[in-house]
């Protein structure tokens, strides 16, 4: 069997931060594969690199040891500007914070990046993905006006809207109850499934993770488990081994 092509690769990616003392190491050594239309999620504990990882993956942050690509792209030796035109195009990124602009309405909100990208049907198509989201009622209100679980619908939209191949969710569910958090995920997983998106979904939440086709752990910057198999860093051999056999 042929493994679905892979959106995302990371090869012995580390990234650390300047700081007064010298350079703090967040991530290191990873290896990882996000193949097309997979569900990851990423877990572990707070400060353990989750979103300094999404960072990478979004060419947010560019890699200071090993590389990153992503669609092919090295980010590494990307530009400001291949970079832009790759999350333009290729990704889309949802926060826990929901991150709209608060003067523009959903609908306007959901169109922007069509509009940025010069798409002549940008509010048709931006109409038709939140009536996916079921705000069909809402696409008038401005983000003040909006339920968190509504606004972060309306930021799933803006994210699926130009039909990226990845979208990356850093806590989406973060600030929302259990029901609400569950109806947006579940929506949101609808949405990957219907266009072979991938996703990659950090999650404090285990239920959740388990319905992820697959998990991560990671640990000061590590990844100590891929899917429930103990992965020691020192002992890559026996990961490929364990995705080369999930693959067969
Ligand atoms: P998580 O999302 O798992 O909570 P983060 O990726 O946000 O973890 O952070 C991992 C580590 O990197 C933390 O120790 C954090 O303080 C540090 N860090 C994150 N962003 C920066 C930054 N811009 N500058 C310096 N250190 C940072
Ligand atoms: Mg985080």
């Amino acid at each position: 069997m042929t493994l679905p092509e892979a959106v995302v690769v990371l090869e012995q990616a580390a990234l650390s931060y300047p700081s007064p003392e010298g350079e703090v190491p967040v991530l290191n050594g990873i290896d990882l594969q996000v193949r097309a239309g997979e569900i990851l999620a990423v877990t572990g504990p707070s400060g353990s690199g989750k979103s300094s990882l999404i960072a990478i993956m979004g060419g947010l942050e560019q890699v200071t040891g090993g590389r990153a690509f992503v669609k092919g792209t090295d980010l590494g030796k990307a530009g400001e500007a291949e970079r832009t035109r790759l999350r333009r195009d290729f990704i889309g990124v949802v926060f826990q914070a929901y991150h709209l602009v608060p003067a523009m309405t959903a609908l306007e909100n959901v169109a922007l990046p069509l509009v940025l990208a010069r798409a002549p049907d940008a509010h048709e198509r931006a109409a038709s993905m939140l009536e996916a989201m079921g705000l069909r009622h809402r696409k008038g209100h401005r983000p003040a006006a909006l339920s968190g679980g509504e606004q972060q619908r309306v930021a799933i939209a803006r994210a699926f809207v130009s039909r990226p191949r990845l979208i990356l969710a850093d806590e989406p569910t973060g600030n929302l109850d259990q029901k609400t958090g569950e109806s947006i995920i579940s929506a949101m997983f609808e949405m990957a499934r219907a266009s072979g998106t991938a996703l990659v979904l950090v999650t404090h939440d285990a239920s959740l993770a388990e319905a992820c086709d697959r998990r991560i752990e990671i640990e000061a910057g590590r990844i100590r488990r891929d899917s429930g198999m103990l992965v020691a860093q020192k002992d890559r051999g026996a990961l490929h081994a364990g995705l080369s056999a999930r693959a067969n």
